[in-house]
């Protein structure tokens, strides 16, 4: 994939695309407020599952270890995985073992990040999405674009066409006469993986929470394909990150409430399954558990970065997020797409590529994901802390003389008087555009207008002497007339604003 600004600038061409994404963000994020609203304890469930992530990654090695003497007394048998190739080579071991040759998947970030379908495909082991969307993604050869909503860049139209084209080649096959209604699309899913359901033997899911106390671990979904593989397979391997382990069951109950609100808007997700090792002659006869690091340690080092693994992949900042809705998740190049994709691949693959070094800087900074977020990860808070990583780097030297001369300037008064002075005097001749890389920032705004005179320096000659408050504006500040007034005003003197479209542009 390009950095995030090239891939950016295609997607937001696409209006397809755009009309996809803001239909179905808009949908999820107004159920999320109307659920979210009932409860007047909202703040206090926030803040509670804020401090128990918190608290949980201050004692992780204590609670993961807690995990693993539960899940063995339960008689589930613990891997453990530092990175992605050893948590394929485990998966791919077990899988051989059973001598089987497919697998039915729950949707799972995990596996996803560690690329386990394609590891297990060169291994002659074919893994078999089983969500709606990922079933979507996986016929289509195509990329998930939501935490959520892995598809939610396709339209019905699309999606008949690819269960029409694609489905036989991966087991039974659409309807001849399939239309586009969301009841026929959904039936034709259905039978084409009950099929699959009652003949796989295997099944590879991820975990929303691992509770330390019971070993016991948690998945929520909405389409019961979740509970299919979770209890028909004769071998259940579970990939979960270290960061999804809670210490007890009330720990849980404050996450079941957050997550299904934050997430399809939901005041209860319709299957949430828990299971704790094996039970003779009840689901899965073994049970395997893979605790996968893959970099989240490194992200618990960094006292600010480290709030990153508190999500519980909602994707509520997602769907709020001004720049996902226009550019879309794969513009990111991660499996983790919008605001929490661009604190937390950064961090777990680091920022030295191009394409890791960008995603930082996908983000206005608006903090509305900030304000939705469940467990209150400060991501307006990690991007800035990221973008000074990135910063320090060589090659931003511009960037970094600009920020270190603006700092200085700042620090004394005296020096900021100075350059206020200076740049009153030069008003004149300060460009309605910048030149150079600086255009990219004007193109789309306007560089405010230097007053006469500063603020400091008008306080100083009036306010002292309590004239503040006479009709005369203070400068930069704008006389207040009716806003008609106002309107007829600015367009007498700056008639080349008339010219301009709604977004201010040309
Ligand atoms: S960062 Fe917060 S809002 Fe975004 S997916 Fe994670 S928990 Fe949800």
């Amino acid at each position: 994939m390009p950095a995030f600004p090239e891939a950016a600038r295609t997607a937001t061409r696409d209006a397809q695309l755009r009309h996809n994404l803001r239909k179905a963000t808009h949908t999820i994020r107004d159920k999320r407020d109307a659920v979210v609203a009932e409860l007047d304890d909202w703040s206090r469930l926030r803040a509670a599952g804020k401090a128990i992530k918190d608290r949980t990654l201050r004692h992780l090695d204590h609670y993961l270890e807690r995990l693993e003497e539960s899940v063995t007394a339960a008689g589930g048998t613990v891997h453990w995985a530092a990175d992605a190739a050893e948590a394929n080579a485990i998966v791919t071991g077990l899988v051989r073992a059973t001598g089987e040759r497919d697998v039915v998947k729950v949707k799972s970030m995990a596996t996803q990040e560690i690329e386990l379908n394609e590891a297990l495909a060169e291994a002659g082991i074919t893994a078999y999405e089983t969500d709606l969307a990922e079933l979507i993604v996986q016929l289509s050869e195509d990329l998930p674009s939501h935490i959520l909503v892995p598809a939610i860049h396709r339209n019905r139209a699309e999606i008949r066409e690819i269960f029409r084209d694609r489905m036989a080649a991966w087991g039974v096959p659409a309807p001849d006469d399939l239309g586009d209604d969301p009841r026929a699309l959904a039936e034709a899913a259905r039978v084409h993986l009950r099929e699959r359901f009652l003949r796989t033997r295997v099944a590879v899911s991820g975990a929303n929470f691992a509770v330390a106390d019971t070993g016991t671990l948690v998945v929520l979904e909405s389409e019961g394909n979740g509970r299919m593989c979770l209890t028909l397979p004769r071998t259940l391997i579970s990939v979960v990150g270290i960061e999804k382990v809670v210490p007890t069951w009330s720990d849980l109950e404050v996450f079941l409430q957050l997550l299904p609100r934050s997430s399809t808007g939901e005041r209860m997700n319709p299957y949430t399954s828990t299971w704790t090792g094996v039970t003779p002659g009840d689901g899965p006869q073994e049970f395997h558990l893979v605790l996968l690091d893959n970099g989240r340690t490194d992200v618990l080092a960094d006292t600010v970065g480290r709030q990153a693994l508190r999500c519980i992949r909602c994707s509520a900042c997602l769907n709020i997020c001004p720049v996902y809705e226009r550019a879309g998740g794969h513009a990111y190049g991660s499996v983790y797409p919008g605001p929490i994709g661009a604190i937390l691949t950064p961090q777990l693959r680091g920022t030295g590529s191009a394409a890791d070094a960008a995603l930082p800087y996908a983000s206005s900074l608006c903090g509305a994901c900030y304000e939705v977020c469940p467990v209150a990860i400060d991501i307006p808070e990690v991007l800035v802390h990221l973008r000074e990583e990135v910063a320090a780097r060589p090659g931003h030297l511009g960037e970094k003389a600009a920020m270190g001369a603006a700092g200085w300037v700042f620090e004394g008064e005296r020096r900021l008087g100075a350059a206020q002075r200076a740049a009153s005097a030069a008003r004149s001749l300060v460009p309605r555009r910048l030149p150079g890389p600086g255009a990219a920032w004007t193109d789309t705004r306007d560089i405010p207008p230097i007053p006469e005179e500063s603020f400091r320096s008008w306080w100083r000659r009036e306010g002292r002497h309590g004239r503040a408050e006479t009709d005369a504006p203070a400068p930069g500040q704008v006389r207040r007339e009716r806003p008609e007034q106002s309107e007829q005003a600015e367009r007498s003197e700056r008639p080349e604003q008339s010219e301009r479209g709604e977004d201010g542009r040309r």
